[in-house]
C-alpha cells in the first residue's frame, strides 16, 4: 500500500542481526526487563511466565551479522555457554526453551503517514532496532492518534483532512524516537576499549541527570 501511494522509504542499515528465542534460568527475573550492553549490540531478557516450573525469559541478541550467523549455527550445549557468558552469570546458567529465529536489524521510516485514503502505522511506517522494547509502543500510539480523530469527527473517517492531521500528530514523535533508538543503538555498537569506557561515562552522567531521566522514562526508552 505504501509502495502503491508512492511514500518514500528512509532506511539504515547496521550490519547486525538479532538472534530472538527463549530460555529458562535458575534465578527469577522478578518481572524486570534486563538489557546488557557489551560490543556488537544488546543482549536483552524480557520476563516470561515459568515455563515447564522454571523462570524464563525472551532474549533478543544483537550481534554484527557475521558473528550472528556463527552463533546461530552452534550446537545447543556451545549456544548455551555463549548465551551463559554475553549475559555475565545475571540469572546463572541460560537454558535454550525454543527454536532460534534470526532478524536483520534496520531503522526505516516513511516520509510521510498519509496518502489517499490511507494511514500508515506500525513497520509499514517505522521500524527500529529492537532496544527499549518501542515497536510495540510506538505502534499502538499510532493507533490511539487514529482512533482519537476518528472519535473527534466520525463523518471524516479516512478523508485528507483527518489523514493530514495523523501525519501532523504522529511523525514529529515518530522521528525523535527512530533518531533517540538509532544513537542507543550505534553507542551500543562500540568496540574500542576506550569508547566503550566513554559510552559508559556518557551513559552515566546522562542517566543521572534526573530531567534527561524523566524524559527518556517519557519516551518509553525504560530507563531506569
Ligand atoms: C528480534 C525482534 C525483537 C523485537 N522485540 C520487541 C519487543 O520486545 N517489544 C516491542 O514492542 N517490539 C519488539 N519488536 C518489534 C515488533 O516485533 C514490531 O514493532 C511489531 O511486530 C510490528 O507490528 P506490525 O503489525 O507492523 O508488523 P508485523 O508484526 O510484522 O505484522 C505484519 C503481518 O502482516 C503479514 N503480511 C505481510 N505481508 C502481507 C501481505 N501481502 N498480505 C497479508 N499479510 C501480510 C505478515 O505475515 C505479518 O503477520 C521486535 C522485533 C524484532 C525483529
Amino acid at each position: 500500500m505504501r509502495e502503491a501511494a508512492g511514500i518514500p522509504v528512509k532506511t539504515t542499515r547496521y550490519g547486525q542481526k538479532a538472534l530472538a528465542f527463549a530460555v529458562t534460568h535458575p534465578v527469577p527475573h522478578d518481572n524486570v526487563s534486563t538489557e546488557i550492553h557489551r560490543s556488537g549490540g544488546p543482549f536483552t531478557l524480557v520476563p516470561l511466565p515459568d515455563y515447564q516450573g522454571k523462570p524464563s525469559s525472551a532474549v533478543v541478541w544483537m550481534e554484527r551479522g557475521p558473528r550472528a550467523q556463527e552463533l546461530l549455527a552452534l550446537a545447543p550445549a556451545e549456544f548455551e555457554a555463549e548465551m551463559t557468558r554475553r549475559s555475565c552469570g545475571l540469572f546463572g546458567e541460560l537454558t535454550l526453551a525454543s527454536r532460534r529465529s534470526i532478524w536483520p536489524i534496520i531503522s526505516q521510516s516513511a516520509a510521510r503517514l498519509d496518502g489517499e485514503r490511507l494511514a500508515l502505522m506500525a513497520e509499514a511506517a517505522h521500524v527500529v532496532p529492537p532496544i527499549g522494547a518501542q515497536g510495540l509502543n510506538m505502534s499502538l500510539g499510532d493507533l490511539r492518534a487514529l482512533l482519537e480523530l476518528a472519535e473527534a469527527r466520525p463523518e471524516g473517517l479516512g478523508d485528507a483532512m483527518m489523514l493530514s492531521a495523523y501525519h501532523k500528530a504522529r511523525h514529529a514523535e515518530i522521528m525523535l524516537r527512530l533518531k533517540g533508538i538509532d544513537l542507543l543503538n550505534r553507542s551500543s555498537m562500540l568496540e574500542a576499549r576506550p569508547l566503550r569506557d566513554l559510552r559508559a561515562i556518557g551513559l552515566n552522567a546522562l542517566y543521572s541527570m534526573a530531567p534527561v531521566r524523566r524524559n527518556l522514562m517519557q519516551m518509553g526508552l525504560g530507563v531506569k
